[in-house]
């Protein structure tokens, strides 16, 4: 659709970045768009409409901004998950592997109650490492991921049909 396109066309392609061989998609310039920014967030909550969500919950860095957007536009709470070391409560962590390397996220302890329903936010996927660890956490404090969504669907690295394989149903925008 036009909208799609037009959402395309705001993302910025940054070859040999972070390393040579990559080419970074950078949503700055999507961000930057007050229009482009406003549909994509307009986009990504649309199928939720009417669905009672408890929390969103965000990746660190760029899922909190689309995130936060997202959380408000769905009267919902925000849950950051962020690189290990950065949350001053006690919290639960988890190993992942990203596109470029391994590390480590975590989640305050008392970020989620059972039962309550969530969804993930973020930027992109790409192998899915990122959103299968953020799932795991969620899940592992008894919350529901009802869904998952990102602007940006790398569909070669696998990412989406590794979270659907989990029972998470993902939502994306631009391939
Ligand atoms: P994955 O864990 O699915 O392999 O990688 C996705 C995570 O890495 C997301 O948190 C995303 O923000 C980041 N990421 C990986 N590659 C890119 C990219 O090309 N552009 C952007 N904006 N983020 C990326």
């Amino acid at each position: 659709s036009d909208t799609i396109s037009e959402l395309a066309a705001s993302i910025r392609s940054i070859p040999d970045y972070p390393k040579p061989g990559i080419i970074f998609r950078d949503i700055t310039t999507l961000l930057g768009n007050p229009r482009a920014f406003r549909r994509a967030v307009d986009e990504l909550v649309q199928p939720y409409a009417g669905l009672k969500i408890d929390k969103i919950a965000g990746t660190e860095a760029r899922g909190f901004i689309l995130g936060g957007a997202v959380a408000h536009q769905l009267s919902a709470g925000f849950v950051p998950i962020r690189k290990k070391g950065k949350l001053p409560r006690d919290t639960v962590r988890v190993a992942y592997s990203l596109e470029y390397g391994v590390d480590e996220m975590e989640m305050h302890l008392d970020a989620v109650q059972p039962g309550e329903k969530v969804i993930l936010v973020d930027d992109l996927i790409a192998t899915g490492g990122t959103a299968v660890a953020a799932t795991q956490l969620l899940r592992q404090m008894g919350a529901e991921v009802v869904s998952a969504c990102f602007v940006i669907d790398l569909p070669d690295l696998g990412g989406r049909r590794k979270l659907e394989e989990l029972g998470v149903d993902v939502r994306t925008l631009v391939e």
